[in-house]
């Protein structure tokens, strides 16, 4: 489904990131893990078409998507969370939602995948007429999710769904991502190292910019260097 190969990434001068490679199947939940800094960030930015990569390729379901600007990605089957969510605080949960489905194709069976978004944040539907911004940061981060969703993606993009939210309402955003994977292949950038393996297939590990170790995530969280560097056992 997705294949990065040898990105090279830029901010002017300035190198970020260095020969990445990694793929997501479909049905996968695959983590991309790596300290603060390391360059997750500007992987989910360029995969997103928000940065443009000096080279390498990122293709989707065999389409090169490299180029393709941060609006119309979705169009390729690609839904992104960007950290700190981006909800639209003045408007509704259910408006924010319903944006979610405005690309055409999604907005045919935008009935049904509303009421699957309702089954997996029941809270959404409790607080449909709730003014996004006036709910707590674990809320906006459920409903930067569903609004995600509504897209009907092919692959969620999750850019570090657990930062600054109390442990509790990560076991439920975590408890929904391997509910979906079945349905949305996911990948997830993420600080919180040991928890995001805890519920992925497979990781990755950047450091200082380059993916430096891959594997299944049992092989992740007993390798020594990431038990080390990461998780500070
Ligand atoms: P965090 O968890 O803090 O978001 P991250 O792993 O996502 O960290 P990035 O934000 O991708 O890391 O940053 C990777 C590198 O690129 C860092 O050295 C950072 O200083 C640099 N960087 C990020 N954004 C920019 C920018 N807009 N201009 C210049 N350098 C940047």
């Amino acid at each position: 489904m997705l294949d990065v190969s040898g990105l090279n990434v830029f901010y002017g001068q300035a190198q970020a990131l260095w020969d990445v490679s990694l793929s997501v199947a479909g049905g996968e939940v695959v983590s991309i893990v790596g300290v603060n800094g390391a360059g997750k960030s500007t992987l989910v930015n360029t995969i997103a078409g928000l940065l443009r990569p000096a080279s390498g390729r990122i293709s989707m379901s065999g389409v090169d998507v490299a180029r393709v600007p941060g609006h119309r990605i979705c169009e390729h089957g690609i839904a992104v969370v960007p950290e700190g969510r981006r909800i639209l605080p003045q408007m509704t949960v259910r408006d924010n939602l319903d944006l979610g489905a405005y690309r055409p194709g999604a907005r045919r069976a935008s009935q049904q995948r509303i009421e699957w978004v309702h089954s997996l944040f029941p809270i959404l539907w409790d607080r449909r007429n709730q003014m996004a911004g006036t709910m707590s940061g674990g809320e906006q981060q459920m409903l930067a999710i569903g609004r995600a969703l509504m897209s009907d993606p092919q692959l969620l993009l999750l850019d570090e769904p657990s930062l600054g939210l109390a442990p509790v309402i990560v076991d439920t955003i975590f408890d929904v991502i391997t509910q979906i994977k079945d349905r949305v292949s996911v990948c997830l950038v993420e600080q919180n190292i040991l928890r995001a393996l805890k519920i992925s297939s497979r990781g990755y590990v950047i450091v200082e910019g380059r993916v430096v170790l891959g594997g299944t995530s049992e092989e992740l969280l007993a390798n020594e260097d990431v038990r080390r560097a990461c998780l500070g056992l």
